[in-house]
């Protein structure tokens, strides 16, 4: 059914912070209206009362610390008055980009989960190219650090307590965490339960990752009971419930989403959504990828099954549609699959499958606007299919369908030095989550050799279906 929004825009920022608190008050978030609808009449997976709890709870510590609070200036202060006057109610993780937007949401997703873990406040430091993306996620508040926040003053403070460090016991003020494809075994004591008591003084945790990293969070016995708590049931919900609360589209994003949406997509009896990500075109050229994709969907998944056109009779009158939602930084696959479809509709002599796409940018683009709307287009739009053909080790999908709700069928890594460039077989397969993977693991497997899972009797981790040594929540 059509999405038909309405939209508002946001009140126009003002100059001073003040004015700034009033138009996030007023400002509305159309995607989030409509989205509670249309996801209210499908969702199987509620969140749990006690997640809700803390979610509660986590929004007025947010409140209360946010950077127009007194609570914020007093801990982000040059010169604190008094070594004791630095208000620790309020402690901080505060976000910074790095890789790509699915990457991106998957961390940001991570730190809030710490952040509800550990009673901090999440902050973003989204530059230009991401500030227009998203809605502010807690009521009131604003989770932007502000513009002209510099952790210079924090670290200046850093120097002095360095002076002070033999007198009295050293507690940083902030500290840098590195949690990204390729940390070392330094930042790996971050994993370690051990460590947390330590990072609990920190006020200023400054975070650099890439990765979804709370499925490593589910293997730290000091968060372990707190996490069964809040997501009590299955453990495949998680990023879907993080992740579709954190993430609102702004308005100008839903705008695009709405009226792709309802123009091509509303009207299909099924939304197939394909997400074909190629790393790299030389290694594996655009039509072995084509013949894995229908491969899949034509044979292994037989999410689609095409009669056989002789049978066909041209006159029938009640048909299934289906919209096929093709989504890649590269226009071919759109081009064939088109064309392919279009001459099977031309023997049913009815549209029964409409192939459809909204851009192809060609490159990965780091730092534009643009360019990150066009891919949470893709990103929403793909989760509002019914089904979902993934490419394999992509961050993009895993946020697709974990915000979707849905295991995705996964086509088979196709990276191969292979002359002969055939189709691996089978050319997908289906996922054993809805979560995305912890792709780089830290040190789970030095720790744990033979992946056994500390506490629990039921496995909550599994090996991912599409990297080797990769973690996810089942
Ligand atoms: P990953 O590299 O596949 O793990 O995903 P990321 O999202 O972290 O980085 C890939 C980036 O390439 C995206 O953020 C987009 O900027 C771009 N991109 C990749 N695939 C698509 C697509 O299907 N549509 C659009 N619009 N952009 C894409």
């Amino acid at each position: 059914s059509s999405i038909n929004p309405t939209i508002q825009q946001p009140v126009a920022g003002g100059g001073g912070e003040e004015e700034e608190v009033l138009s996030s008050e007023q400002y509305s978030c159309v995607s989030r209206q409509q989205l509670h609808i249309i996801r209210s009449s499908y969702s199987s997976s509620k969140p749990s009362p006690f997640l809700l709890s803390r979610l509660k709870e986590y929004e007025q510590r947010h409140k209360r610390c946010d950077p127009f609070s007194e609570s914020f200036n007093r801990s982000s202060r040059e010169q604190p008055e008094e070594k004791e006057d630095v208000e620790l109610d309020c402690r901080y993780i505060v976000w910074t980009p790095v890789n790509g937007l699915g990457n991106r949401m998957l961390s940001i997703s991570s730190s809030f989960l710490y952040a509800l873990l550990t009673n901090r406040v999440l902050l973003v430091d989204f530059g230009p190219d991401m500030v227009d993306l998203f809605c502010e996620p807690f009521h009131n508040s604003t989770w932007f650090l502000p513009r002209d926040f510099t952790f210079k003053k924090l670290l200046r403070r850093e120097e002095e307590e360095e002076e002070q460090k033999k007198e009295m016991p050293y507690v940083a003020s902030l500290l840098q965490l590195f949690l990204s494809y390729d940390n070392d075994d330094y930042d790996k004591l971050f994993f370690k339960s051990e460590t947390q008591p330590l990072l609990e003084k920190v006020p200023w945790l400054v975070l650099r990752s890439d990765q979804y990293f709370a499925p490593y969070l589910f293997l730290m016995p000091c968060f372990r009971a707190e996490l069964d708590r809040m997501f009590p049931d299955d453990k495949e919900t998680v990023f879907h419930h993080l992740g579709r609360y954190l993430f609102s589209p702004s308005n100008q994003v839903w705008g695009h989403i709405t009226g792709f949406y309802d123009a091509y997509l509303a009207k299909a009896d099924r939304r197939i959504g394909l997400q074909i990500r190629v790393f790299s075109l030389d290694k594996t050229p655009a039509s072995l990828i084509l013949s894995q994709v229908i491969n899949c969907i034509q044979e292994e998944s037989r999410i689609i099954i095409l009669p056989n056109a002789t049978t066909t009779s041209r006159n029938r009158t009640t048909t299934t549609t289906t919209a096929i939602l093709v989504a890649s930084l590269f226009g071919q696959f759109y081009t064939e699959l088109n064309k392919m479809y279009k001459e099977w509709n031309e023997k049913a002599g009815a549209t029964v499958v409409g192939v459809y796409r909204t851009n192809h940018e060609e490159i990965q683009v780091l730092g534009s606007s643009s360019h990150n709307m066009k891919a949470l287009v893709d990103i929403y739009l793909l989760s509002m299919c019914d089904v979902l053909v993934t490419s394999p080790r992509s961050t993009f999908g895993y946020v697709a369908h974990g915000l979707a709700g849905l295991t995705p069928w996964i086509l088979q890594s196709q990276d191969i030095e292979d002359e002969e460039q055939r189709v691996k077989e089978p050319a997908c397969r289906r996922g054993v989550s809805k979560e995305p993977c912890l792709q780089f693991h830290a040190n789970y497997y030095d720790t744990n050799p033979d992946h056994r899972e500390p506490g629990g009797p039921v496995p909550v981790i599994m090996d991912c279906e599409d990297f080797q040594y990769g973690l996810k929540l089942v």
